[in-house]
């Protein structure tokens, strides 16, 4: 089973996808950790990428295929993939890999977000290096430097979550994924969920069209 998490940066697609992964033992598949990880390891490929991730602009299509084949091999139950596709180049890829495999996308699942709360979100985003845990600045009070879930010093905001580079990413979401969109929208796995709600609620829709 494939589950695809549509959505512009900083909707909540990395917080929804964590949920079924936990929920339904799938593999999630993110291609900007995928990509952030050979930046961290210092492979060339990181090295192409690194600059054009900071920038917001996307990496070439065949780049991120590569890590996707890879990370699609042993995913068992399933694979919530987040984050890919983001061009209708990509989703004709993702088509052909897909059913070279026998495999088939049970669920496509679009989080909707103002832009206005987008970019609000996305520089209010910090991530902690020991757990990984993602979480908002604005939801916590009386923020003390420390990750809510285990307590680590390491809090980190990522290279890209500036108000720059966020602007940039959703222009080219806007340029580059709406094809993506488009291709699925008439499709009866198809689901557009309002992302403007507390997670739990938004992770309920999912939920419900995952089994429907
Ligand atoms: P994300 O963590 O999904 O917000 O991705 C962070 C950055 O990684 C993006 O702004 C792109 O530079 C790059 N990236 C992630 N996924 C893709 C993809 N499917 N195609 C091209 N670039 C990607």
């Amino acid at each position: 089973m494939i589950v695809l998490l549509l959505g512009a940066p900083g909707a909540g697609k990395g917080t929804q996808a964590d949920l079924i992964k936990k929920k339904y033992g799938f593999k999630h598949i993110s291609t900007g950790d995928l990509l952030r990880a050979e930046v961290a390891a210092g492979t060339e490929l990181g090295k192409r990428a690194d600059a054009i991730m900071k920038s917001g602009a996307l990496v070439p299509d065949e780049m991120v295929l590569e890590l996707l084949q890879n990370a699609l091999k042993n995913s068992g139950k399933g694979a919530i993939l987040d984050g890919y596709p983001r061009t209708a180049a990509q989703t004709e890829m993702l088509k052909n890999l897909i059913s070279a495999t026998g495999e088939k996308i049970s669920a496509v699942i679009n989080i909707k977000l103002s832009e206005k709360e987008i970019v609000d979100r996305i520089v209010m985003r910090r991530q902690c290096k020991k757990c990984g845990n993602i979480f908002n600045l604005r939801f916590i009070k009386n923020f003390d430097g420390k990750c809510p879930k285990c307590g680590g010093a390491d809090v980190y905001q990522r290279p890209d979550d500036n108000e720059t580079a966020a602007k940039k990413r959703l222009e080219v979401y806007h340029a580059q994924t709406a094809p993506v969109v488009e291709a699925f929208k008439n499709e009866p796995f198809y689901k557009e969920v309002d992302g403007n709600r507390p997670v739990e609620k938004v992770f309920e829709d999912i939920c419900k069209f995952i089994e429907r």
